[in-house]
């Protein structure tokens, strides 16, 4: 089950969509059927804020272009090698012009290839060379690549989905971002009020559709109880300190 909540700060936090979905589908595949559904109520975000699991280079670029939202969230590391390692020559440190098919190294070399390719999914990826002569007597070779001879090369998506997935890469790094980000953490006291308080980890009938509608009325009945407490003035609850973290506190 996947779930959208507000989270204004002078407004009762609601439930806006549930999806239910089988087991496998993975979280990234639904974030579209979860904002067309949003759409069709008009009750889309100007700030969609998701967990790591909802953000892809696609997503961040069609939620933009379909539906007007900034989708906010951790984008996945950079699985390169030079990323992870944090001195080398990941994707950021290459210079892309997009119009001329040219990609600058960090050494001021430039691509001698670019390949558009179709995945089966419809995707493009573009493969980028560097020269073999080139890259064999670069003095930053260890920085760059950790093959024996063969030449640096790069796989690149489109470049929509490209510098999208940079500038969400660099937003997530500033003190703003941390700011807003800590507010997704509150639909997750909002699953945990659904599985202790309703019972949503069992279905209790058989059949997606029988169980969206669980998942439906449990969201209502969650939105009802919110509703009477905002309107009887009663504050949330504040998050629960751990014994560690109050002691740590303390010091
Ligand atoms: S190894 Fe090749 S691509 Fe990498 S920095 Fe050196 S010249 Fe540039």
């Amino acid at each position: 089950m996947h779930l959208t909540e507000t989270c204004d700060d002078d407004l009762p936090h609601l439930l806006t969509q549930v999806e239910t979905t089988i087991a496998p589908v993975p979280d990234v595949v639904q974030l579209d059927s979860i904002q067309r559904d949003l759409a069709k109520a008009d009750l889309l975000p100007a700030q969609h804020l998701v967990d790591a699991g909802y953000v892809r280079a696609l997503n961040l670029v069609t939620s933009r272009t379909k539906h007007q939202v900034d989708l906010i969230g951790p984008t996945s590391e950079d699985h390169q090698w030079q990323a992870k390692a944090g001195e080398g020559f990941d994707t950021a440190h290459f210079d892309v012009d997009w119009d001329r098919h040219v990609v600058t190294c960090p050494q001021g070399r430039q691509s001698i290839r670019w390949c558009v390719t179709e995945t089966a999914r419809q995707r493009t990826l573009i493969h980028i060379d560097f020269a073999q002569a080139e890259c064999a007597v670069c003095l930053a070779r260890s920085q760059c690549t950790r093959a024996k001879a063969q030449p640096r090369s790069l796989t690149l998506p489109s470049a929509t989905e490209h510098k999208a997935l940079q500038a969400a890469r660099e937003r997530q790094q500033s003190s703003a971002f941390k700011v807003l980000y800590a507010r997704q953490a509150g639909v997750e006291g909002t699953i945990s009020q659904g599985v202790r308080a309703f019972g949503l980890r069992q279905a209790r009938y058989r059949g997606l559709d029988k169980t969206h509608r669980q998942h439906v009325a449990t969201a209502a009945a969650i939105n009802v109880g919110r509703l009477a407490n905002w309107l009887n003035e009663v504050p949330v609850a504040v998050t629960r300190l751990s014994r560690f973290a109050a002691l740590a506190a303390l010091n």
